[in-house]
């Protein structure tokens, strides 16, 4: 089964708070079910790497390998630290750090090299949406897996920029079409076994109805990641959903 319940913390946590997350998760039986794991900042990923729980994450990753790049950390270095995977184009990367398919590409193969799953991350600003660019604005994101040379490393990520951090989730409707046109796309490529992830607000609130989309294959969570409680709410809708 390649369902997947992954968590973001982007630039938030403290020591205490990954230590208290940990304890108060409660997935319930998670032997037979959905991967789970959180993407930590840098400097917390061995920490929760001590726990044993799920997956360690990382939030980017350097575009060159080791060397003289003052302030990057490279992909062996992740994994040296805990990491199996790490996230890359999340969309706040694209447009507060400037970084190009060419770089997101050179990336994920930098990441996937180290044996980590890439969990590549797409979708379109409201503006492309509204100008109705939605498909060509994906089409140009996913064009960067045409030549993947480790599929069974990628996973893909939708989430519409309008939907990240607003509070308001992509209808049912809006992640049923979405990720109906990205598993067609994905056929076009290497990875078309990719597990398609949504995220954009998710909450346990609205993660049971969209769990139920068949092309939902898990979620990406930000803020609703950074609480043990409501992870772990998500975590159990979603699974209750796919088993149901
Ligand atoms: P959000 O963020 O759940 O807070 O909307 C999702 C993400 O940015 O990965």
């Amino acid at each position: 089964m390649n369902h997947w319940v992954l968590g973001n913390w982007k630039s938030h946590g403290t020591r205490a708070e990954v230590d208290e997350f940990y304890r108060q998760l409660e997935l319930g039986d998670s032997s037979s079910e959905s991967q789970w794991g959180i993407a930590f900042p840098y400097g917390y990923t061995e920490r929760a790497r001590d726990f044993g729980l799920g997956h360690v994450g990382s939030q980017n990753v350097s575009e060159y390998g080791p060397g003289a790049y003052t302030g990057e950390v490279h992909a062996a270095m992740l994994k040296d630290c805990g990491c199996d995977f790490a996230l890359v184009g999340h969309s706040e990367r694209r447009q507060y750090f400037a970084e190009s398919n060419e770089t997101l590409k050179e990336k994920l193969r930098l990441i996937t090299e180290q044996g980590m799953w890439a969990v590549y991350c797409i979708g379109e600003t409201l503006q492309q949406r509204e100008a109705g660019q939605l498909e060509s604005t994906l089409d140009q994101q996913i064009s960067l897996l045409d030549q993947c040379q480790t599929p069974s490393l990628v996973l893909v990520a939708y989430e519409p920029v309008w939907a990240i951090g607003t509070g308001r989730a992509a209808t049912t409707d809006d992640v049923t079409n979405a990720h109906g046109w990205i598993k067609q796309r994905l056929k076009e490529t290497p990875c078309a076994d990719a597990a398609i992830l949504y995220g954009g607000s998710v909450k346990p609130g609205n993660a049971g109805s969209l769990a139920k989309l068949e092309d939902v294959d898990g979620f990406l969570i930000g803020g609703a990641s950074l609480n043990a409680e409501s992870f772990s709410a998500i975590y159990r809708s979603f699974n209750q959903a796919k088993n149901a």
